[in-house]
C-alpha cells in the first residue's frame, strides 16, 4: 500500500494542511485537505472515503471535493462512516444551508456523494481492501481503521486520546507494517489534551507500551502553532520507531 500524506496536521496554516491520507490513489482516509492538496484530476480518481469523525479538520474538504468533481464522475464518491458521524455531517455540513446536500445532487439515484453507515468492529471489504473500524477515545462515534491488503496491514487511529481496543485488535494482525496515530498538544497543555481527547508526547510515550511492538509509528495531527516544540518533545521520547508526519505530500510504501 502506498500511503500519501496530503495533510498531516491537526490544523490549517501556510505549510500545514489538515488530516487527509490517500491510499493507492483511490482510498481516502479523512477529508481535511484533499481538495486543496491534490489536483482535481487526482481527486476524481478517488473511489471510497473513510471518515473517522466529524470534526472540521477531517471533513471540511468533503464540501470542496464534491463541488470540484460535480458531474465529472459516472459514479458517486462512496463515503463510509459511523452512524452518529454521518448524522453530524448531514445535519451540519451538507444541509443546504452551509453547503448543498451533495447526497441528492444531481439526483438521489446517482448523487455526487453516497454515505454508508458502518458499525464498530464489523469488518467490510472495499475492493481489495479489508477494513476493520474500531472505536477510539475521541468525539462520540469516532473510529480508527485497520486496513489490510494482501500481506500488509496498517493501523490508522486518527484523533484519539489514550485508548485500548484498537491495540487489542491490532495485536491479532500478524502482518502489521505501520501505525498511524496522533500527537496534538505539547506536554505543558496536558489538561487541554485530556479535555479534548488527544495525545501529548508524554501520553504517547505511555501509549507505546500498549501497541504491538517493533512496528513503525507515524505521528500526525500536530497543531501547527506548536510544531517546533512538539517535534522536540517527540524526539525526547527516545525511540527510533517514530516518524513525524508533515504536510508536504510525502508518501510511504508498505
Ligand atoms: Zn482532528
Ligand atoms: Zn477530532
Amino acid at each position: 500500500m502506498l500511503v500519501r500524506i496530503i495533510g498531516g496536521h491537526g490544523g490549517v496554516s501556510p505549510g500545514f494542511r489538515a488530516t487527509s491520507y490517500l491510499i493507492d490513489g483511490k482510498l481516502l482516509i479523512d477529508a481535511g485537505s484533499v481538495a486543496s492538496g491534490v489536483h482535481i484530476s487526482e481527486q476524481v480518481k478517488i473511489d471510497n472515503i473513510l471518515i473517522s469523525h466529524s470534526h472540521l479538520d477531517h471533513i471540511s474538504d468533503l464540501a470542496f471535493l464534491a463541488d470540484n468533481c460535480f458531474g465529472m464522475r459516472g459514479t458517486p464518491f462512496e463515503v463510509w462512516t459511523n452512524g452518529p458521524i454521518k448524522h453530524n455531517i448531514m445535519t451540519h455540513l451538507f444541509n443546504d444551508a452551509i453547503w448543498p446536500d451533495f447526497s441528492k445532487l444531481p439526483s438521489r439515484k446517482n448523487p455526487t456523494m453516497r454515505f454508508h453507515e458502518i458499525r464498530p468492529e464489523e469488518v467490510f471489504k472495499l475492493g481489495e481492501y479489508t477494513i476493520t473500524p474500531v472505536p477510539v477515545n475521541h468525539q462520540e462515534g469516532a473510529l480508527g481503521f485497520i486496513i489490510e491488503k494482501g500481506d500488509c496491514a496498517l493501523v490508522f487511529t486518527q484523533d484519539t486520546g489514550p485508548t485500548e481496543r484498537i491495540w487489542e485488535v491490532a495485536k491479532e494482525k500478524k502482518n502489521l507494517k505501520g501505525i498511524f496515530t496522533e500527537v496534538s498538544f505539547p506536554n505543558n497543555l496536558i489538561q487541554v489534551a485530556i479535555d479534548s481527547q488527544h495525545h501529548t508526547p508524554s501520553t504517547m510515550s505511555e501509549e507505546l507500551k500498549k501497541m504491538p511492538p517493533m512496528v513503525p509509528i507515524f505521528l500526525g495531527h500536530l497543531k501547527p502553532n506548536f510544531q517546533d516544540l512538539l517535534v522536540k518533545e517527540i524526539h525526547a521520547i527516545g525511540t527510533d520507531r517514530i516518524t513525524v508526519l508533515s504536510s508536504d505530500d510525502t508518501s510511504y510504501m508498505f
